[in-house]
């Protein structure tokens, strides 16, 4: 048995595991730190994102914590030299309804304690406060937000937007980045910074002066005094080795890519999201095999809205990303997680709601395309999990839901600051498991009308 001694064990190599790594690094450069995972350093989950961000949150905690995370990316950005190809064309949520008055509620509430809220209203034709997502520089665009009540206007900006769309909010501190990029990123400059990674499944976890870590099938134990579990879909496995249970599900969720060789989508197209529910789009002999299938004639009812479409590849790229998180069944996480065959088309027919142009692939979407997906793991008001687990030592970075690529920077330096015991941010109690005592926090969290699930 070989024994290795550390300050903090970091579990889990995916975004949010390195970013903790990094930053616990680079907040306290005497930590001796070790991040373990039993596979390759973000190939898991993290390697499923659809990499997009936002600031956009029903809440003002989150709000607060991914524009935390935003400032950190583009602190990166800079110094790379945008090696992480941050890109803020923002997020488009777009709808058939002139009544939004409950988004913009929503919106006003979310963006309350924000520096960055200005919300810029356009209901004539011609706008000249609107400025375009032209150009992807994440440095030239806006912040704020701007929302679009003319549909003329909308059609004119937009013209591949189906045409009933009536009333559309451009979020504007939004976009894309590289999550594999940014990973990287962080995991050299941790190595460089005398970071140790090894390899090895974490099996079982002692209580001794600390933490007995034991790697199975590798022979080793770990000795530390702080460890970190980011897990991601296995954080309770790894909670339960502590006797403790995390408030989580795990949700599997799936994404297409494909070449848009007819060129439907504008290539400056911003994130887009079809905020409205709908019927799929099949023809009339589908939907009559569909309704003689138990397992599939839910595909004739109504579905949720949310689905998104964005370009994939950057301007001279000629790719694009669906999803659809509409599934909403907990499971048992697994390492090679089972795909659902019907499920390009499902999301392809969904997006072509908004963008008709895509209906050019219904039936023929190109041999390479590109189906993916992983799970989300997040807590039934899907905030995340970041603090101590009730266990002295302990702590948990985990439950990033459908966010941890935008809120990895953020959330890493929380579980640093935690661990160290610096000082925390505001938002810090409330992202912690501790909110779960909070009832009043946890009243209003129910009467939310979204949860910020994309
Ligand atoms: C389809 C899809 C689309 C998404 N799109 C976006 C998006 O657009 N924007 C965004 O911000 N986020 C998005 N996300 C969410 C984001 O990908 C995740 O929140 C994030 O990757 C979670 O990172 P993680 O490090 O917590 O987990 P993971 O990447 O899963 O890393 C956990 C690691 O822990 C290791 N591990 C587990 N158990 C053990 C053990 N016992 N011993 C050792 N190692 C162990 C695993 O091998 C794994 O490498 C998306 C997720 C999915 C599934």
């Amino acid at each position: 048995m070989i024994n290795i001694s550390c300050d903090v064990l970091v579990i889990g190599a995916g975004i949010v595991g390195i970013s903790s790594a990094y930053y616990i690094k680079k907040l306290n450069p005497a930590n001796n730190v070790i991040l373990v995972d039993s596979g390759e350093p973000m190939a898991f989950t993290s390697a499923q994102s659809g990499e997009n961000y936002r600031n956009w949150w029903p809440h003002p905690v989150m709000t607060a914590f991914t524009d935390r995370s935003i400032d950190l990316m583009e602190e990166i950005a800079i110094e790379t030299d945008n090696l992480i190809n941050l890109n803020r064309r923002g997020y488009v949520l777009a709808t058939r309804s002139d009544d939004i008055d409950s988004l913009l509620d929503e919106l006003a509430a979310g963006y309350a304690e924000s520096p960055v809220s200005e919300i810029r209203l356009h209901e004539s034709l011609s706008s000249n406060s609107y400025q375009s997502p032209l150009s992807g520089d994440w440095e030239a665009a806006p912040s704020g937000v701007d929302v679009l009540r003319n549909p003329k206007l909308i059609r004119s900006i937009f013209p591949n937007y189906d045409k009933d769309i009536r009333s559309i909010v451009h979020i504007r501190r939004a976009g894309s980045l590289s999550g594999q990029q940014l990973g990287q990123h962080m995991l050299t400059k941790f190595n460089a910074a005398g970071g140790k990674q090894l390899k090895g499944n974490v099996a079982s976890i002692e209580q001794d002066d600390g933490f007995r870590v034991y790697l199975g099938g590798y022979d080793r134990v770990i000795q530390a005094e702080s460890i970190v579990n980011a897990a991601g879909p296995f954080i309770n496995k790894i909670a339960n080795m502590l006797s403790k249970e995390l408030p989580i599900k795990n949700t599997l969720q799936q994404k297409i890519a494909f070449e848009d060789s007819n060129a439907m989508i504008p290539r400056n197209m911003p994130f887009s999201i079809d905020l409205d529910e709908q019927f799929i789009d099949w023809t009339e002999e589908e939907k009559a095999l569909l309704n003689e299938d138990q397992d599939l004639v839910w595909l004739t009812q109504q579905m949720s809205g949310a689905i998104h479409c964005r370009p994939d590849g950057g301007d001279n790229g000629s790719w694009v990303k669906l999803g659809w998180a509409f599934n909403e069944t907990s499971v048992k996480p697994e390492m090679q997680p089972a795909l659902t065959d019907t499920y390009p088309e499902i999301v392809l027919r969904g997006a072509a709601r908004l963008n008709p142009g895509l209906k050019t692939y219904y039936g023929r979407l190109p041999r390479n395309m590109h189906h993916y997906g992983g799970y989300y793991t997040l807590t039934e008001e899907n905030w995340p999990l970041i603090g101590e687990m009730e266990v002295s030592g302990a702590y948990v970075v985990g439950a990033m839901s459908g966010f941890g690529s935008m809120a990895a920077c953020a959330g890493g330096e929380l579980c640093a600051r935690w661990v160290i015991g610096l000082e925390k941010p505001e938002y810090a109690p409330a992202l912690s498991p501790e909110r779960h005592k909070d009832s009043r926090l946890m009243d209003q969290l129910k009467t939310l009308s979204s949860r910020g699930i994309l």
